[in-house]
């Protein structure tokens, strides 16, 4: 069976439990794993892939949680490293009433973006395998360089490259920063999601085909648009697929974007992805593709946080089944 292997960071997000109040104002807070690369391993696992999570954690309680959290998750813990050097990354979150959000985040730097390219190990990939990837620890710290071994590793054992930009500005120094790293990465990646408010920001052009269309640089096959709600848009270079997505009772949107790249990249491990032939494998499979995506996305906003939210896969089936009978 094909492995799903997710790099990059797992933090604690500690929520606010009064809302409507700045981040100095909050007195108390509710713990959550989080980190999108850890919710898309988490999600494939749940869905019944072999998913493994390549990040290092902190020597210390956090990071026990952490493990914790990730193991009920059915994903396997065991490239996952531990040190004293830095501690597990957290993150303290505040709500106002206009639903804005500030951050403060201890990370200067983490445990995760410590792990070193040597901790890497080439022999884990083969082909039929998933490398997914963020953007969060691509800031300059060894994890970086832990990324681009990772990629080039995975890419010549005949492993498939997908990539979530996942912008999240408040942990870069700036915009320009992190729009050159996303670039930077880009062409690696054979797979890219990206959602309708990042699409603008990476790429500059205000008219959405046009934007889509200049994502395809480098070793890019195929790019899948999120559009929240309205569901999702898959791309390759020569064709173009839609699904309108499922209509939910949303309560939290956390790591809906993050559970619809778990469903597809699990479908695309249990139809043995090839990265030479990505194409003719979307153009063949689009439909489950998107639906078994969509809803996996669409039942992650009914519950609240990420992890904890995420459907299994019989409610993803049902939803899709219960759908289908409507039309
Ligand atoms: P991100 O979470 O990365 O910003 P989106 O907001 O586009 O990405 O959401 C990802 C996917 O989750 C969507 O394509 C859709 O399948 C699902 N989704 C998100 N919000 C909703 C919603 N309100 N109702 C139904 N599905 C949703």
């Amino acid at each position: 069976m094909s492995r799903l292997y997710a790099i990059g960071e797992m933090l604690i997000d500690f929520m606010p439990l009064e809302t409507g109040c700045s981040l100095q104002e909050v007195t108390s807070f509710k713990r959550a794993p989080g980190g999108a690369p850890a919710n898309v391993a988490a999600a494939a696992a749940k869905y019944g892939s072999t998913a493994y999570l390549l990040t290092q954690l902190g020597q210390d309680a956090f990071g026990d949680y952490l493990l914790q959290e990730l193991e009920r998750a059915g994903v396997l813990t065991e490239h996952i490293r531990r040190t004293d050097e830095a501690g597990t990354a957290l993150a303290f979150v505040s709500l106002k009433e206009n639903g804005e959000r500030d951050f403060s985040f201890y990370r200067n730097p983490s445990a995760d973006l410590l792990l070193h390219e040597d901790d890497i190990d080439p022999d884990w990939f083969a082909p039929g395998d998933i490398l997914h990837f963020g953007s969060v620890d691509l800031v300059d710290s060894p994890m970086k360089l832990a990324h681009r071994k990772a990629i080039r590793a995975a890419k010549t054992a005949g492993a498939l490259i997908s990539f979530d930009p996942n912008v999240r500005l408040p942990l870069w120094k700036d915009g320009d920063s992190c729009r050159r790293a996303i670039l930077e990465f880009l062409p690696t990646a054979h797979l890219v999601k990206i959602s309708d408010e990042e699409l603008e920001f990476i790429t500059g052009i205000s008219d959405t085909e046009t934007a889509i269309l200049s994502l395809f640089r480098g070793d890019v096959q195929a790019v899948v648009y999120t559009r929240g709600a309205d569901g999702a848009e898959l791309y390759t270079r020569r064709a173009h697929y839609i699904d309108s997505g499922f209509s939910v009772k949303a309560l939290d949107t956390t790591g809906a974007g993050d559970a619809f790249v778990g469903g597809l990249l699990h479908s695309l491990l249990e139809l043995h992805v090839d990265p030479q032939k990505l194409s003719a494998l979307l153009d063949e499979h689009h439909v489950h593709l998107l639906r078994f995506a969509n809803a996996s996305g669409a039942l992650t906003t009914t519950g609240a946080g990420a992890i904890s939210a995420l459907p299994d896969r019989s409610s993803v089936e049902s939803l899709i089944a219960t759908a289908s009978s409507i039309v």
